[in-house]
C-alpha cells in the first residue's frame, strides 16, 4: 500500500493524514471546502512542530511528511489512485452511506474502503458497495498521533485477507491494532459509554459532585481522566448519539441515555467544543473549572 485517501479533515481526519504521511505514505486529504483543508494543514503543521520540539521526529522528517499530503475538495480525483481509503467524515448514517456509494464508484476495484466511524455498523456501510469483503472499520483514537490503539472492525462480509492487511498496516503506523467484530459500539464504546452514562446518572441522582466523581475514578481506578471530563472532551452530543446506537441496537434499557445528558445536549452544552459541559473552559487556555451549574 502506498496511496492513502483520507475523507474528512476534521479532528480525526487531520490526525489520520498526519500519521500516514509521517510513516512515508502519500496522502490525499479530502474535505468539502478549501478553508477546512487549510485549517487541517495548520493543525497538522502545529502537531508535527510539537513532535520536532519533543525530538520525536526531525525537522526534515516534518518537511517530508507535509510534502506527502495533497488536498482535494472533490472526491473523484482524490480517490482515483487509492490503495486504501479511510473515511473520517461527519458521523451521520446518510453522509457515510452516500460517501461509500461514491467511493465504490470512483476508487480502484482492488482498493480497501475503511471507516473510522465510532458507532455506525460496518456491515450496513459495506452493504451499499459492490465490495463488502473489502470494507472494514479502522477506528483510531483521539488524538490520533498520540493514541496507540486502532480498533479494527470486521463487518459481516469482511475477508480474512483484508483484515490481515489492515492489522499489518496499523503496526507499520506504530499502532497496536485489536481485531473486533461488528456489533453496536464495537468494544471501545460499548464499554466506555455505559461508564460515562453511569457517571452522569451518579451526578443526576446527587450521589456526588462533578469533581468528586472524576476524582474517584482517577485516583481509585487509575484513569488518567475522570469520566465526566472525558465526556466533555469527546463531546456530549457524540456521547449521546453513541448511547442511542447502543440502546437501539441492543434494545436493552441499560443503555438508555441519562436525561441530564439529553438536556445538556439539547441546550447546546456539548463540552469542550462549546466551552461548557460538566466543566467550563476558558477559550485559548487549557484551564477549566466545574461548571457553575454543578458547583455547590
Ligand atoms: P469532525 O466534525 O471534526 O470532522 C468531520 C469532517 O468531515 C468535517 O471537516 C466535514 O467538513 C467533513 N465532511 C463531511 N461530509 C463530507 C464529505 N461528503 N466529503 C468530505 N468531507 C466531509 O468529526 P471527527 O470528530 O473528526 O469525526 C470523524 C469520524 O471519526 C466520525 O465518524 C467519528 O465518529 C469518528 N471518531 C471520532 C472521534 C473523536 O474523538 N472525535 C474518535 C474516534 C472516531
Amino acid at each position: 500500500m502506498k496511496n492513502i485517501s483520507v475523507i474528512g479533515s476534521g479532528t480525526m481526519g487531520n490526525g489520520i493524514a498526519h500519521v500516514f504521511a509521517q510513516h512515508g505514505y502519500e496522502v490525499s486529504l479530502i474535505d468539502i471546502k478549501q478553508e477546512l483543508l487549510g485549517k487541517a494543514m495548520t493543525t497538522i503543521t502545529k502537531n508535527l512542530d510539537r513532535q520536532v520540539s519533543k525530538e520525536l521526529i526531525s525537522e526534515e522528517g516534518k518537511t517530508a511528511a507535509l510534502a506527502r499530503i495533497h488536498t482535494f475538495t472533490e472526491l473523484e480525483p482524490g480517490v482515483k489512485s487509492a490503495d486504501l481509503v479511510v473515511e473520517a467524515a461527519t458521523e451521520t448514517m446518510e453522509i457515510k452511506l452516500d460517501l461509500f456509494r461514491q467511493l465504490d464508484q470512483y476508487s480502484p476495484k482492488e482498493a480497501i474502503l475503511a471507516s473510522n466511524t465510532s458507532s455506525i455498523s460496518i456491515t450496513r456501510i459495506a452493504s451499499v458497495t459492490h465490495r463488502p469483503e473489502q470494507v472494514i472499520g479502522m477506528h483510531f483514537m483521539n488524538p490520533v498521533p498520540v493514541m496507540r490503539l486502532v480498533e479494527v472492525i470486521r463487518g459481516y462480509a469482511t475477508s480474512d485477507e483484508v483484515t490481515d492487511k489492515i492489522m499489518e498496516l496499523s503496526v507499520k503506523l506504530s499502532k497496536d491494532p485489536v481485531e473486533v467484530n461488528d456489533y453496536p459500539g464495537f468494544v471501545a464504546n460499548r464499554i466506555l459509554m455505559p461508564m460515562i452514562n453511569e457517571a452522569i446518572y451518579s451526578l443526576y441522582e446527587g450521589v456526588a459532585g462533578v469533581q468528586e466523581i472524576d476524582t474517584v475514578m482517577k485516583l481509585g481506578m487509575a484513569h488518567p481522566m475522570g469520566p465526566l471530563q472525558l465526556a466533555d472532551f469527546i463531546g456530549l452530543d457524540v456521547c449521546l448519539s453513541i448511547l442511542k446506537v447502543l440502546h437501539e441496537g441492543f434494545g436493552n434499557p441499560k443503555y438508555a441515555p441519562c436525561p441530564l445528558l439529553v438536556n445538556m445536549v439539547q441546550a447546546g452544552y456539548k463540552g469542550v467544543k462549546s466551552a461548557e459541559g460538566f466543566y467550563k473552559y476558558i477559550p485559548g487556555s487549557k484551564d477549566s473549572v466545574v461548571s457553575p451549574r454543578f458547583s455547590k
